[in-house]
């Protein structure tokens, strides 16, 4: 065969091979493929997720669930504990007085779901792994469920074990004062919630076997909610997500894929950013460049430098 010939087939294989993962796409259920904005860094590479799925037992599609609400005020920021907080910009502490509304979410997943609160009542009930034995409440979710932007960390930490709720600690007031400087409201315009459901005792990292019984229920949270955009904090989230072991400093910043479909921010968890460090300003703001491409990426407008 002929140079020219052999570049002809291989583009022949090419094609064959991108419209055999079209249908596939299709056929679970797949209505797009996120793109790229023009001219960004982003590199949307086809990072294998995980490939365990949840067993369902139903297609119906989420209806508004019953997560748990808080008493904060729409937009306004909680104020953290004194010296807990400086901010890398004045953006952060002051979100831009728009509040966008928040279109349904528009991409498909293939995993079909449950509606959220069967899926929540179950999660309340499991004793897959040793962490039952420990916790006091399962922590499955806070925010929007119709929301298309969506956080996700690592584990309940003692507070979020004791109220039953993701991110109500000092890492979740950080959390809430990032969403409020890209002028959305915690409660209305994002999803947040865990890789994992329980508490892991002493707050260490969860063990791969306890991320490997849980994680279908996240699979199922996401395949519901269907998300445009995912924020993932930290390590355990971005590797648990992606399925890879590149640590985060190197991730973060990068668009990647959940699932072939669903756009992935990594970017530092906000436990590390309240950490005292050396690199902690530095950190601060590279999370506050991952939330403005985030901003971007979901149209919602970006607060001028001041
Ligand atoms: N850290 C997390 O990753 N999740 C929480 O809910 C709280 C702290």
């Amino acid at each position: 065969m002929s140079s020219t010939e052999e570049l002809r087939a291989e583009l022949a294989d090419v094609a064959a091979s991108l419209r055999a993962y079209l249908e596939q796409q299709k056929d679970s259920g797949a209505t797009g493929i996120p793109r790229r904005r023009a001219g960004a860094t982003a590199t949307a590479t086809t990072t294998a997720a995980p490939t365990t799925t949840a067993t369902t037992t139903a297609t119906t599609t989420a209806t508004a669930t019953a997560t748990p609400t808080r008493t904060a005020t729409a937009t306004a920021a909680p104020s953290a504990a004194p010296g807990v907080y400086q901010p890398p910009s004045p953006d952060w502490d002051a979100p831009p007085d728009h509040a966008p509304a928040v279109a349904p979410a528009q991409v498909a997943t293939a995993v079909p779901a449950r509606p959220l609160p069967i899926l929540q009542e179950e999660v309340a009930a499991c004793t897959k792994c040793v962490l039952a034995k420990t916790r006091t409440n399962t922590v499955f979710s806070r925010g929007n469920p119709n929301a298309q932007l969506c956080f996700i960390g690592e584990a309940p930490g003692a507070d979020e074990d004791a109220q039953g709720i993701p991110f109500v600690g000092r890492a979740g007031q950080l959390l809430d004062k990032m969403i409020g400087a890209m002028g959305l409201s915690p409660e209305n315009d994002v999803y947040v919630c865990n890789i994992i459901k329980c508490r892991p005792p002493e707050n260490r990292r969860p063990e791969p076997d306890e991320v490997a019984q849980c994680i279908p229920y996240l699979h199922e949270q996401l395949a519901a909610v269907k998300p445009k955009v995912i924020v993932a904090l930290g390590n355990t989230a971005v590797g648990t997500l992606l399925g890879t072991k590149v640590g985060i400093s190197k991730l973060r910043g990068q668009w990647k894929l959940y699932k072939g479909t669903m756009l992935v921010m990594p970017t530092y968890h906000p436990s590390y950013l309240i950490r005292p460090s050396a690199q902690q300003a530095e950190a601060k703001k590279h999370v506050w460049e991952d939330l403005q491409a985030v901003m971007k990426e979901l149209k919602l407008p970006v607060p001028p430098k001041k």
